[in-house]
């Protein structure tokens, strides 16, 4: 699995989300932000969570969707609960998935970060594929940019944001480089 230079992975289905751009003057991406993403929460599966980030998505087909209305969001990637993965934004591109947002000292770490969504919720394990999947995504974007850091959007956003979760085993996200 390999980014080319504008950051658009090879082995991702791409779906061009409207919800990005352009980083600050040369600002390189600097730090990976994981997230989990769950539409109708709980349920896996469907297809709400591209209509989210493509702004389709049909608010009267469920109760919660209502509460996204007006939400314009996106993540670079999105890692389905059988390791496919989908890009919505080149990395080279800023999308718009951690709001407001502090990373060692630094604010609107969408500026120079890559947003990694899991399908999932915080209190059932990820799958095993989704695992191999992103140290695949992690390692090839390590080979790509100076990262500084991978971090939980828990992490940039404490009191406001807890995804994703005590489900997901950072022991299980074992990153070496990879340069293709
Ligand atoms: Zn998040």
């Amino acid at each position: 699995m390999k980014l080319n230079h504008e950051g658009v992975l090879d082995r991702a289905i791409q779906i061009a989300s409207a919800n990005c751009d352009e980083r600050p003057d040369g600002e390189a991406v600097s730090l990976v932000v994981i997230h989990s993403i769950s539409l109708p929460p709980g349920e896996f599966g469907g297809d709400a969570i591209e209509r989210l980030f493509t702004n389709t998505l049909d608010y009267a087909a469920h109760p919660y969707f209502e509460t996204l209305r007006d939400v314009r969001v996106s993540a670079h990637f999105l890692i389905r609960r059988a390791g496919g993965i989908v890009q919505f934004a080149p990395c080279g591109k800023r999308a718009w998935h951690a709001g407001a947002s502090c990373y060692a000292g630094r604010e609107r770490c969408n500026d120079f970060s890559v947003g990694i969504e899991l399908e999932g919720t915080e209190d059932i394990p990820y799958t095993n594929q989704q695992y191999e999947a992103l140290t695949a995504l992690v390692g090839a974007l390590l080979g790509r940019y100076p990262i500084t850091g991978v971090v939980a959007h828990s992490d940039i956003a404490p009191g406001r944001k807890t995804d994703p979760g005590p489900s997901f085993d950072w022991e299980r996200l074992r990153v070496a480089p990879h340069r293709g």
